[in-house]
C-alpha cells in the first residue's frame, strides 16, 4: 500500500528513507516557545550551528592559550596556512579549481575588491548591469563604484526588471539587454540566486552573452553557495563572491569567499594589495614591492581571523562529506514536496520559479491578505522564517538539516493561517 503523497505519513516515510537523515542531529535546532524544536526555515538568512563548530573553535582557543605566537606554525591546524585548509572544499562547492578560490574578508568587502580589479571603465564602456531591486549592499557597492570613477548611477547603472505582471526575470530578456547594452557595459554583476524571489539565474548563458560583448561577468553567490550546483570554472565566470553564514552555516558575519577565474591568475589588472596576498616564499622578507600569489589568494589583504575560519572549516567538512550532488537531490525532493502541498491553494502566490533549474531551496510566498498576521502566527507556532515588507514570507527548507516533516508542518500552519486571514477579510 502506498501512503498518500500529501500526508504526514508520507513526509515521515521520506524522512525515514532519506540518505541524509543523520545530518539533522549534527546541528543545534533552536527551541520553539513550546520547548520543542522549532521549524527552522531561515537557513537562507543564517544557517544553523553545526555541533562540530564548538570543538573547532576550542581547538584554536587552546592552541592560542598554550602556544601563543608559536601557533602560527605549531598549532594543530597552523594559522599561517589556515585558509588553505578550506581551499579544496570550497573548490568543490563552487565548481572551481583550487587556486581559483580563497576564503577572505566579508562579502561586500570582496565585491569592492573585485570591482577595483574588474570594473575598469572607460569613457565608452562604463556601464554596469545588475538586477533591479538587487540586495541593498550590492546596489550601494555598485553605485559607489560608478561614482568613484566619476559616473552618475543614472547614466551608468542598467537594472534588469521582470516584464510587467511577472515576478521573475526572463533569461531571454537578460540576454537581450546584454546584447543591446553590451558595447557600453564594462561589468555585469548579478546575484546567482536572487535573495528576494529565490530565482536561480542561468549563469552560464549570462557569462557567455557577457563575454561575447567583451564585458566582465561577476556573480554575487550569497544565496547560491551551498544551495545550488555551480560550475564557475567551466562557465568561465570572471569572478564571484559569497558569504559563509547563509547556506554554508559558518556563523554570523563569518569570513566570506571569493573566486577569480584562472585566466586572471597572473593578471596585470590593478588591485588593492595587502601582505597576505604577497608571494608566500618572500612574504616574511618584508620587502617593499608587492608580488601577488598567482590566483585568488593574491587578492588577500590581511592575515585572516582564525576563530572565524575555524567555524567555516567545521562546516565545510560536512559539505565535503555529503557533496553538493546529494544535497541538491534532497533539496529538489523537499521543494517538490512543498510545491505539492501548496499547489491549488488560494490566498497567496509563490514568487519563486516552478522549474527546478531556476531555483534553489528558497521559496518566496506573497500573501494577498494579512501577510504580516500570517507571519506572526507562524512565529508563534514555532516556525522561524523571515518577513520582507510589504507582503513576502521567505522560507528555505535546507537539505542538511530540514526534514520532510518540517515542510509538512509548515505547510499546514501556513495554509490554515492564510485561510483564517481570507475569512476575516471577507467579513470586513
Ligand atoms: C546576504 C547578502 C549580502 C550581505 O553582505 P555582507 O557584506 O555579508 O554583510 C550582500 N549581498 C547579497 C546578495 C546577500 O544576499
Amino acid at each position: 500500500m502506498t501512503t498518500q503523497q500529501n500526508s504526514l505519513e508520507y513526509a515521515r516515510e521520506c524522512d525515514r528513507t532519506d540518505p541524509l537523515r543523520g545530518y539533522r542531529d549534527r546541528f543545534y535546532i533552536p527551541p520553539a516557545p513550546s520547548g520543542d524544536d522549532s521549524i527552522y526555515l531561515c537557513g537562507n538568512s543564517l544557517g544553523l550551528q553545526p555541533k562540530a563548530t564548538r570543538e573547532a573553535l576550542e581547538q584554536e582557543l587552546a592552541d592560542w592559550r598554550n602556544l601563543g605566537v608559536e601557533g602560527h606554525l605549531q598549532a594543530k591546524n597552523p594559522w599561517l596556512p589556515y585558509h588553505e585548509f578550506l581551499t579544496e572544499k570550497y573548490a568543490k562547492i563552487m565548481g572551481a579549481k583550487p587556486h581559483e578560490v580563497v576564503a577572505m574578508n566579508t562579502l561586500t568587502v570582496n565585491l569592492h575588491l573585485m570591482m577595483v580589479s574588474f570594473y575598469r571603465p572607460t569613457a565608452k564602456r562604463f556601464k554596469i548591469i545588475i538586477e533591479g531591486n538587487a540586495f541593498p549592499s550590492d546596489q550601494y557597492a555598485v553605485k559607489s563604484q560608478l561614482e568613484f570613477h566619476g559616473f552618475k548611477p543614472e547614466e551608468g547603472l542598467i537594472e534588469l526588471f521582470p516584464p510587467l505582471g511577472e515576478d521573475t526575470l526572463r533569461t531571454e530578456d537578460i540576454l537581450e539587454t546584454i546584447e543591446r547594452e553590451g558595447a557600453e557595459t564594462a561589468l555585469i554583476l548579478i546575484g546567482g540566486v536572487n535573495y528576494y524571489t529565490g530565482q536561480f539565474y542561468d549563469l552560464k548563458a549570462i557569462t557567455e552573452a557577457g563575454h561575447r560583448q567583451g564585458c566582465v561577468v561577476g556573480f554575487d553567490l550569497a544565496h547560491a553557495a551551498g544551495n545550488v550546483p555551480l560550475r564557475l570554472h567551466e562557465w568561465g565566470v570572471d569572478f564571484a563572491c559569497w558569504c559563509s553564514y547563509k547556506y554554508l552555516n559558518s556563523g554570523p558575519g563569518s569570513v566570506a569567499g571569493c573566486f577569480v577565474h584562472e585566466r586572471h591568475a597572473e593578471t596585470e589588472r590593478p588591485r588593492f594589495a595587502g601582505w597576505w596576498g604577497h608571494d608566500k616564499e618572500s612574504r616574511f622578507k618584508m620587502g617593499p614591492d608587492f608580488h601577488p600569489i598567482p590566483g585568488a589568494e593574491g587578492w588577500q589583504l590581511s592575515n585572516p581571523p582564525i576563530l572565524s575560519l575555524a567555524a567555516v572549516k567545521a562546516s565545510l567538512e560536512m559539505f565535503d562529506e555529503v557533496g553538493m550532488e546529494a544535497l541538491r537531490a534532497k533539496s529538489l525532493k523537499l521543494t517538490e514536496f512543498l510545491y505539492s502541498l501548496l499547489e491549488g491553494e488560494e490566498g497567496f502566490k509563490v514568487l519563486t520559479p516552478r522549474e527546478p533549474e531556476n531555483r534553489g531551496c528558497q521559496f518566496s510566498l506573497v500573501v494577498f491578505e494579512g501577510g504580516k498576521r500570517v507571519f506572526e502566527a507562524l512565529t508563534e507556532a514555532g516556525v522561524i522564517c523571515d518577513w520582507r515588507e510589504p507582503d513576502c514570507i521567505r522560507i528555505a527548507p535546507v537539505p542538511l538539516y530540514n526534514s520532510f516533516e518540517d515542510v509538512y508542518r509548515f505547510a499546514q500552519i501556513f495554509k490554515s493561517e492564510v485561510a483564517k486571514c481570507r475569512h476575516l477579510e471577507s467579513k470586513l
